[in-house]
């Protein structure tokens, strides 16, 4: 009952708006109006109209890296999700670890964005993951729970049912160290257990969880054949539209 959903989140690549159009075109190009799994791409905030414009008539989706949660006023250098819609965007990445941890954004923060993202009607994809120390000293349920319960506080049955996990673990990301599927799948079902007590059943069925860190297309296909695993976000590997098509494919 859940569709796959494969993001790529750009973070700060590519350096222009040129690069960024060329790459949205490869990936249009290469995946047609095929929409049985579901695809968005996160460029940077400045590239999200050039890229809105590329993706124009296509199914796949576009998304903001982040937002902040007031709507408009004197907050410099933020972004709002009525500016995020205004511009195109279906999506936005909530809470990724390079903000967890390299600035300093806390599950409070996460949740304000959160409800701020549901109140624009953007689908969020809220990251959630444990760093290298966490996991070694077997602190990865706890560290997870903490994020799961203040991150997404406050929402109702139909908010959880709309909203977009990603687990991302720390050590994963740009390392080339992925997850085994075993070890993802397994954090997985942790997630949707926690989802089926506080949400109930039916819920925690309907939310898509996607893995994300160091999905290459020679890893896609066996962590996305995994009964939890709803899709993958991709750092790396979609800044290259025929790798980013190679993992879709693999979704399939
Ligand atoms: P990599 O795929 O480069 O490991 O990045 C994962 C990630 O952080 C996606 O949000």
């Amino acid at each position: 009952m859940r569709t796959l959903l494969i993001a790529g989140n750009w973070k700060l690549n590519p350096t222009t708006a040129e690069a960024a159009a060329a790459l949205a075109e490869g990936v249009k190009n290469g995946l047609g109006s095929a929409t049985d799994v579901h695809v968005a791409l996160a460029p940077p905030f400045v590239f999200l109209g050039a890229v809105d414009r590329v993706l124009e008539g296509s199914p796949i989706g576009l998304a903001g890296q982040d937002l902040y949660w007031e709507s408009n006023g004197a907050f410099t250098g933020e972004i709002s999700g009525p500016m995020l819609v205004d511009v195109g965007c279906t999506h936005v990445i909530l809470g990724h670890s390079e903000r967890r941890h390299g600035m300093g954004e806390t599950n409070a923060h996460v949740n304000s964005k959160l409800k701020a993202a549901l109140a624009a009607k953007l689908i969020p994809i809220v990251c959630i993951g444990e760093t290298k120390e966490e996991r070694l000293s077997e602190k990865t349920e706890e560290v997870l729970l903490e994020q799961l319960t203040g991150s997404l506080a406050g929402l109702s049955n139909e908010e959880m049912a709309g909203v977009v996990l990603a687990y991302e673990p720390v050590w994963a990301i740009g390392t080339g160290l992925t997850a085994s599927p075993e070890q993802a799948q397994a954090v997985h079902a942790y997630i949707r257990g926690w989802l089926t007590q506080v949400f109930g059943e039916a819920t925690a069925a309907r939310v898509v969880v996607q893995y994300g860190g160091s999905v290459k297309p020679d890893n896609a296909a066996e962590l996305l054949s995994r009964p939890d695993i709803d899709g993958a976000l991709v750092g790396g590997a979609a800044l290259k539209a025929a790798d980013f098509l190679a993992i879709i494919k693999a979704g399939r």
